[in-house]
């Protein structure tokens, strides 16, 4: 199919070692709409479908970007359309150092939690919960969706290796020596989540160095069981209740970890962060 045909390419939202992202208008419709490109040479037509049938099938959710269910193959590349957003993803707004203020966040990621809920209930894990997988389509956050399910897998089926982006990946995966006999599980998109949400709120990762240590984990591990009450310096901004939040999503140990459906009485108390120490 000769892509040009059909499609003009505006510009390029996206690009990586998978392909590209670009914004297009449908020279008929003349509707605009995102066509994400995957390259022949590194990409399955089995991992293609599988990406493209999970998107289809969770588009029904609101806060899940919608497929406009086109989907063809040129010489190099396997591609499928879906919904522009018109405002990017959220990593490119995320202010670094300081964070959204708590509105802006907690109204984003409560609708990354229901859009996280419905694909639980469907019983998939996305597996690649960050910012640059979560489209925007106003600056203010009043509209995000969940995208990019090239890792999504059902819950349950065995995990063969470390998977997801690094800073977002739950301690139990990051551990490739455990990895006999491990599973997909929702607790992964939970611990991504937390990170996701300390990200939005303060503009850094939970942990001070580029990638989390062994020593931040065991360290995390005292204070979540509090046998220590020193709370480690970024986190003293939040509020109790913020930080019992997150003693929960950020559970190192998988099965203390709260799932997506207790997030949401989390989300009923006002405040997040410490007023006097709220910089925002
Ligand atoms: P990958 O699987 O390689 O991560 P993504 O589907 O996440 O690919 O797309 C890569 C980037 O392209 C996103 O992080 C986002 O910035 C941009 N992008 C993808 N889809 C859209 C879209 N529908 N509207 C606007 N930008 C998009
Ligand atoms: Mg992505
Ligand atoms: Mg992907």
């Amino acid at each position: 199919l000769e892509v040009n045909k059909y499609y003009e390419v505006i510009r390029e939202l996206g690009k990586g070692t998978y392909g590209k992202v670009d914004l297009v208008i449908h020279k008929i419709r003349g509707t605009k709409m995102a066509l994400k490109f995957l390259k022949k040479k590194t990409t399955k037509l089995k991992s293609f479908l599988r990406e493209y049938s999970i998107s289809l099938y969770l588009s029904p959710c609101p806060f899940i970007i919608n497929m406009f269910g086109i989907a063809f193959e040129t010489d190099e590349y396997y591609v499928f359309a879906q919904e522009y957003a018109l405002a990017g993803d959220l990593f490119d707004i995320i202010p670094p150092q300081v964070g959204l203020t708590e509105a802006v966040a907690k109204r984003c990621v409560h609708q990354v939690a229901i859009a996280l809920d419905y694909l639980h209930s469907k019983k998939l894990v996305h597996r690649d919960i960050k910012p640059e997988n979560i489209l925007i389509f106003d600056r203010e956050c009043r509209k995000v969706k969940l995208s990019d399910f090239g890792m999504t897998r059902r819950a349950g089926s065995p995990v063969k290796r470390v998977s997801g982006t690094i800073p977002y990946t739950a301690p139990e995966l990051c551990d490739v020596s455990r990895h006999e006999g491990f599973c997909v599980d929702y607790s992964t998109d939970v611990w991504a989540f937390g990170v996701l949400l300390f990200c939005m709120l303060t503009g850094n990762f939970p942990w001070e160095k580029a990638l989390p240590s062994d020593s931040f984990y065991q360290e995390f591990i005292r204070w979540q069981r509090r046998r220590t009450t020193t709370v480690p310096s970024q986190w003293r901004r939040f509020t109790e209740q913020a930080l019992r939040m997150f003693r929960r999503l950020l559970s190192v140990e998988q099965d203390r970890r709260c799932s997506v459906k207790e997030v949401f009485g989390y989300f009923s108390h006002s405040w997040m962060l410490d007023a006097e120490n709220n910089n925002n």
